[in-house]
């Protein structure tokens, strides 16, 4: 058995994961963000309180780490910020562990059981909070520590909008640079615009989608120009990866209508004619990041059944 944790910056949610059929979640912990022998401390109990003694740790992280120093970034637990995580947690828990960023262990779990399972080349796109995703070559993870894939993060977000009338700054995103897709097309994203085009400081993300799906003339301006500046950089994407299928999960993927408009948009700009969806809703029921870990755990560490 491996014991999967998917670490975020409010909860700690826990897995029992005996083979990629049989997933068990537990009960979320809160999550010790400031104290790294606290975090260590919820782990150990979860640990010593699990059916069975695990043969390995899997962990889902929201955060990036450097494939060439180990370095892990995780911007809402400061306590793993600066460490060698994947190590650090071995060291201190006593048992193997294999770590992924969590639009990393999405993008796996669709790969392996969801929307993207018949596609030799996947990319999981993250459309929520943040803008994010992941890599995914032959069930094979592209770089688990979180860079690959990262399409929310660049100063490549279109700005000129002609066809629309809009002209857009580069609206600085929390990474540092300016011009993101991250900043621009994420559910914070799509209300500074929302507020950029129509002055609302309230607006939120789910009533504008909402308001655009019952034709609302606001809203539909709004989505025009989030689609418009996705639709652009995700048909470069499977230009280059010559992806299969861009699986979409996170908050905006909630409604098919919205990824349905982003299919059409996107397929309109690649190189490839598809004549079927190419970009589609997540399938994964529950918890995809857990599935992602569990499936990364029960490869890595040995335990798989397949
Ligand atoms: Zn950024």
């Amino acid at each position: 058995m491996i014991l999967c944790f998917d670490i975020g910056g409010t909860a700690i949610k826990p897995a029992e994961a005996h083979d990629e059929q049989r997933i068990v979640t537990g009960a979320r912990i809160p999550t010790p963000t400031h104290d790294f022998g606290a975090f260590i401390a919820v782990l150990q109990r979860a640990i010593e309180t699990a059916s069975i003694r695990p043969d390995g740790l899997a962990f889902s992280v929201a955060g990036v780490v450097d494939a060439e120093t180990g370095l892990a970034t995780v911007a809402n637990i400061p306590c793993l910020t600066g460490r060698r995580l994947e190590a650090d947690l071995a060291r201190a828990l006593g048992l193997p562990v294999v770590l992924a960023n969590d639009a990393d262990c999405f993008a796996l779990a669709e790969a392996t059981i969801g929307a993207g399972r018949d596609h030799a080349v996947v990319f999981g796109l993250i459309l929520g909070t943040g803008v994010g995703g992941g890599v995914v070559v032959r069930g094979q993870l592209i770089n688990s520590g979180g860079f690959a894939g990262e399409i929310g993060h660049g100063p490549v977000a279109p700005r000129q909008f002609d066809d629309l009338d809009v002209t857009l700054p580069a609206f600085v995103c929390g990474c540092g640079l300016h011009g993101c897709l991250d900043a621009l097309c994420s559910a914070r994203g799509m209300e500074r615009l929302h507020n950029h085009l129509h002055r609302t400081p309230d607006a939120d993300s789910r009533a504008i989608v909402s308001a655009w799906v019952q034709g609302d003339a606001d809203a539909c301006r709004t989505v025009s120009v989030w689609l418009a500046a996705l639709s652009g950089p995700l048909a470069l994407v499977q230009n280059v990866l010559g992806a299969g299928i861009i699986v979409a999960g996170g908050g905006l993927a909630s409604e098919p209508k919205l990824i349905a408009a982003l299919d059409i948009a996107v397929r309109a700009r690649c190189l490839q004619r598809f004549v079927r969806p190419l970009v589609v809703p997540a399938q994964c029921a529950g918890e995809p990041g857990l599935i992602g870990a569990a499936i990364l755990g029960l490869r890595t560490l040995g335990q798989s059944t397949q």
